[in-house]
């Protein structure tokens, strides 16, 4: 009940710009702010674009941005909210590139760090046997593939869309189609400097203040603020073959994911999507696929029924042609997908990796990027995936999608459980997300409320057939919820808080806890 509680609230509280109420006290706050000596700058006014998010649902304004251009302003500035005391009620959230969806790098009258101000601290690429890029923790990770690009290297593990911050990804996970094989991005990091809710500058790896180091990585931002992060290298390719196959049967369509992702020579990345209704193979916002045969694509057509995709890359460079050829020919022998639905494309390293940026570009120029954006990720266990697709594809999602729905495996093992994220207990589990859009010009089965309905109807089935469920990127609003999403690991992410962030400053946008006052 609390869960439909605040999920209607939610949604009849589209769009309020909260207003900043100065009084007396908080206009002393704010001079005192500016009286901070700091590398970087304080702006107390133009602070709307702070109050939102890629989500385009919540917007509450901050009293100040802090643009920092140095670690130390980071801590100078958490060290004087502390000074405050309680009774400031100010709190601090960093913002990486703003692209949450439910306000979680927001902070209502509080200060909003604007990460991408650090940026400009040079990355350092470390050739050798084990390579390594040293990122500022504002860094896009579109701007570190570049960097290290030019050294022939590149990050193992990646999200689907580049323009995030290494900060903002690595707070939650990083997952794509290259963790079933190294894991998600927070898996991937050798060692991060973080500043603390006290305000302290720590260095922390797998060997050094490591409950720090596993408790930010995935932790939502409540126990620092990732500020550096060494990340992990290996050789690019220069070309990767593209390939997408179709499936009507979601079983054989699953145990092909299945045993892509544990065989030994498999393919490079592996993710799938469901074709609903209209979202054809093509007309799908988040990739610039563009087959070998795209009459043939461009023909293909539903009929109306629900179909699977599997969606696969194996990376090569020119010189390896005839091998890589081989391999997929012998990798795809082995799957069961429609005969006739094997749609190819080859493209570099660069233009895959970057893929949905070019469909940014074309709705942007739509004036189709900026609204609202109503996801729903979750995490389903492998022995439940079969009843929750029956329900979810075969009976609440059987006429429109309203966007992209991915459905792709993970191997557990590839995760590190002293991580903060939370993932269900079993060896294999799903990643499905729902990565809606509400256009301006919905009709009612494409708006907003019928979107935030449908994912109701996906969250109450979940509850009901007690699946076993974890959100990814999650979003609760009361802290008996996020009880419930940690489960037994509660009680060390509280005692994590605590340790690190006592007043609880950090991330209110999260709503898990409430500053002390
Ligand atoms: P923000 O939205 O700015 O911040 C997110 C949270 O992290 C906030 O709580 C904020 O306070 C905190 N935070 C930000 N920076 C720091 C920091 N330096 N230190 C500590 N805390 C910090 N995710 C995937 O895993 N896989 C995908 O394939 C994927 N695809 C996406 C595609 C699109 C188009 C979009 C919009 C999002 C996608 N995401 C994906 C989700 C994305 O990874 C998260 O929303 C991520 O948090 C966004 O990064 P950001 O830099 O915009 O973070």
């Amino acid at each position: 009940l609390s869960c439909i509680t605040a999920r209607t609230n939610v949604s009849s509280n589209l769009h309020p710009t909260i207003p900043t109420v100065l009084g007396s006290d908080s206009s002393n706050i704010l001079s005192s702010l500016k009286a901070l000596t700091l590398d970087g700058y304080f702006s107390f006014d133009d602070l709307h674009h702070a109050a939102r998010d890629f989500g385009n649902q919540y917007n509450f304004l901050p009293s100040a941005i802090l643009r920092p251009k140095s670690v130390s302003d980071i801590a100078t500035t958490i060290k004087h909210v502390l000074q405050l005391g309680p009774s400031s009620k100010l709190t601090v959230a960093a913002r990486g590139h703003g692209h949450s969806t439910q306000g979680q790098a927001q902070a209502h009258k509080g200060i909003v760090i604007n990460m991408e101000s650090l940026q400009r601290r040079k990355m350092k690429v470390h050739a050798g046997k084990l390579p390594f890029v040293d990122v500022s923790g504002g860094e896009l990770w579109i701007d570190i593939l570049h960097e290290t690009l030019r050294h022939g290297l590149a990050p193992k593990s990646w999200t689907d869309y580049l323009h995030l911050t290494v900060g903002g990804t690595l707070s939650n996970a990083g997952i794509s189609g290259q963790a079933f094989r190294h894991g998600p991005q927070i898996s991937n990091v050798y060692q991060l400097e973080v500043v603390t809710g006290k305000g302290e500058v720590v260095s922390c790896s797998e060997n050094q203040n490591e409950d720090l180091f596993y408790g930010v990585l995935g932790g939502l931002g409540q126990f620092g603020i990732i500020t550096r992060a060494t990340i992990a290298l290996e050789p690019a390719p220069k070309m990767v073959k593209w390939i997408r196959v179709l499936y009507s049967d979601f079983s054989i369509f699953v145990k092909d994911q299945e045993y892509l992702i544990s065989a030994e020579n498999t393919f490079d990345y592996i993710e799938g999507f469901v074709i609903i209704n209209r979202t054809g193979l093509l007309n799908n916002w988040r990739s610039s696929f563009n087959p070998q045969d795209p009459l043939q694509a461009s023909r293909f057509n539903s009929d109306g029924r629900t179909l699977f995709c599997l969606e696969m890359t194996k990376n090569f460079n020119p010189d390896e042609t005839d091998a890589m050829n081989q391999e997929v020919e012998s990798l795809l022998s082995q799957l069961n997908y429609i005969p006739s639905t094997l749609f190819v494309s080859e493209v570099s390293y660069l233009e895959f990796l970057d893929r949905v940026h070019v469909s940014e570009l074309k709705l942007q120029s739509k004036g189709l990027w900026e609204i609202p954006h109503p996801w729903l990720n979750l995490l389903i266990p492998r022995s439940k995936i079969q009843e929750f697709a029956a329900e979810v594809f075969g009976n609440i999602l059987t006429d429109t999608s309203n966007g992209p729905v991915l459905v792709y495996p993970l191997n557990r093992s590839k995760w590190n459980n002293r991580t903060s994220t939370v993932i269900p207990n079993e060896d294999i589990f799903y990643l499905v997300a729902f990565l809606s859009s509400a256009a301006p010009s919905s009709t009612r089965m494409e708006g907003l409320e019928h979107i935030l309905f449908q994912h109701k109807r996906i969250l109450d089935f979940c509850e009901a057939t007690q699946n076993g469920m974890k959100q990814y990127l999650p979003h609760y609003t009361i802290q008996e919820e996020w009880r419930a999403h940690f489960g037994p690991r509660w009680e060390v992410f509280a005692q994590r808080k605590s340790a690190y962030d006592p007043l609880a400053i950090l991330a209110p946008g999260q709503k898990i806890f409430k500053k002390a006052t």
